[in-house]
Parts: structure tokens; sequence; C-alpha cells
């Protein structure tokens, strides 16, 4: 695999939340066309309460409450604590795969490599390859612009579409009630991403 194609998108919280006021923004913008906009925004607000309260199955991951336990898993990743900290981009890389609507444009490949590398060498195997990302990233910007799309892996699969759903693991059953516990974590998450990988097909290159 070629170091160079890793890019970690390491979400904040904040982040996380301006996307979701972002999704939210877009459902008022499209009920707006069809009825005035305070009802739009009433509207979208109960849509959005009521999604939280009755934890509806997601259409991508197929677990229920997904966003809040990615947002509790986050919480724990930039504690940094252990075992949390040491695996957030294998936990984020998971969700993203899971979630490909929100995959960033090399279609999940830095994502897919991530997930291999772990799944074949552990923990050091990650730090390796985002140590080399790292390395590339400074190298480049140290030496301009890249020509375009050469920091790009392959496209979703080629040929055919990004999975939805169908996996035996999602972050419901790595949250076990919601609390993410350390005992049986990084199995859990090791699971996951077994699961992701699984419903991908091998990754290429
Ligand atoms: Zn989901």
């Amino acid at each position: 695999m070629d170091g160079r194609t890793v890019t970690l998108r390491q979400m904040t919280p904040a982040e996380y939340r301006s996307a979701t006021e972002e999704r939210e923004a877009r459902t008022v913008r499209e009920l707006s066309e069809l009825m005035p906009r305070e009802l739009a925004r009433e509207r979208t607000r109960q849509g959005t309460a009521r999604f939280r309260g009755e934890r509806a199955e997601c259409a991508e991951c197929g677990a229920r409450g997904c966003e809040e336990l990615f947002q509790g898993l986050l919480a724990l990743d930039h504690s940094r604590a252990e075992p949390w900290g040491p695996l957030h981009g294998v936990s984020v890389s998971c969700f993203l795969l899971q979630h490909p609507g929100r995959l960033p444009a090399d279609g999940g490949a830095a994502a897919r490599g991530l997930l291999g590398a772990y799944l074949d060498g552990g923990q050091p195997a990650v730090e390796r390859l985002i140590g080399r990302a790292r390395a590339a990233n400074s190298h480049r910007v140290k030496g301009g612009a890249v020509p375009g799309g050469a920091a790009q892996g392959p496209a979703v699969r080629p040929g055919r579409e990004a999975p939805r759903g169908g996996f035996a693991v999602t972050i419901e059953q790595v949250a076990q009630g919601g609390t993410f516990p350390a005992a049986g974590f990084p199995e859990r998450v090791r699971a996951w991403a077994a699961a992701t990988l699984d419903v991908w097909g091998p990754h290429s290159g």
C-alpha cells in the first residue's frame, strides 16, 4: 500500500456538531419549499428530537442511535485515555466506512487501508502507517501543490457502489450499552474492523 494515499480525517466533537447543524439546516431549506419557514424549523426540530428519542435504525450502518454513540466515543477518544485514545483512527475509519455518505473524497481508500493494517499488524502497523502519512503530508506541504488527484486513493470500489448496511458488528455492539467499557474494547474494535472490511471487500492498493 502507498502511504502517501493516507489522510486521516480527525473529527472533533465540535466538527461533528457543526455537521449535524448543517444537515438540519439543509432539512429546513428543503421543507421551506413546501411550508412556511418557521413551520419547517419546527418540523426539523421535532424530527431530530423524535429520532434521538426512539433511536431509529440508521439507514447506513443499521445501528440504533449511532450518531449519539459516535459522539460519546469521540469524547472518550479525545480524552486520549487507554484503550480508546490510541484506537481513535481505527474507530473513526470503521464508523466512516459504515456511513459511506460521510466518506472523504478518496471514497474510503485511506480508511480501508488503515483497517487492513490494523487487522494484519495491530496498533504498531497503524502507527507506522500514520507516521508515513504525516511525513508524506509535510513533505508535500514543503514541496508545494501536488498535481490534481495525485494524493487521492482509488474511488469507491471500482465498478461497485459503497455498501449500505449488512455489517455483522456496528458501533452498537462496540458500545455495549452505550458506555464503551474498557474491558474487551480492543477486541470489540477488532471485530468492528473485520466486519466492516468483510462487507467492503478486501483492500486493494
Ligand atoms: Zn449509523
